[in-house]
């Protein structure tokens, strides 16, 4: 059982609302790249954030979402001295850590920084042929340089989603894998 694997650098996801604050009333963020989930893409905005004793730039993932969310490494999260929690989208109950994200025309702060829990994004059809169910951990080997077995990978299925498997860059490194490559799901 296939699946290619995706690495995310930190990002974040933004509300329309928010949108409006940062970059102004009926402004609309400008697809720069498409990425591998159907309809989303890297927008050509970039937002500061200041989080914790730091500050960075992260890319803004398109289209707007329900709830505005920043996703950084672990390593990143040391470094600018926040504890996040590794969670993932739609499960709201984890406290995220503040942040203050910063736009040409506006700032507005938010409890929204996490780390991404690894997943897998499935649509049905792949989840029958793998038989997988959404929610679900499944286990993923790698086959880098430094290969290893990444435990408690939530599958996510949704009729948009394209099967691939989302690591971080901390994930990645550790593994000595690149974007693209595949691994082994095993359950
Ligand atoms: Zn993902």
């Amino acid at each position: 059982m296939r699946v290619r694997l995706e690495v995310s650098a930190h990002h974040c996801h933004v509300t329309g609302e928010d949108v409006a604050i940062l970059f102004g009333r009926g402004y609309r963020l400008r697809p720069r790249r498409s990425i591998s989930q159907p309809g989303q893409y890297a927008a050509a905005e970039n937002v500061r954030i200041r989080i914790g004793t730091g500050e960075i730039t992260a890319r803004i993932v398109g289209p707007e979402r329900p709830h505005t969310q920043v996703e950084i490494p672990k390593t990143l999260a040391v470094h600018l001295g926040v504890n996040p929690p590794v969670t993932y989208f739609g499960n709201s109950s984890a406290p995220r850590v503040l942040c203050e994200l910063i736009g040409p025309k506006g700032r507005v702060r938010r409890k929204a920084v996490i780390i991404a829990h690894r997943h897998i994004h499935c649509d049905p059809r792949a989840a029958a042929r793998l038989g997988l169910r959404n929610r679900q951990t499944v286990s993923v080997r790698t086959h880098g340089t430094r290969p290893l077995t990444f435990h408690d990978v939530v599958v996510r299925i949704h009729p948009k989603f394209k099967l691939a498997c989302h690591l971080d860059t901390d994930e990645a490194n550790a593994a000595g894998i690149r974007a693209g490559e595949w691994g082994t799901i095993v359950k």
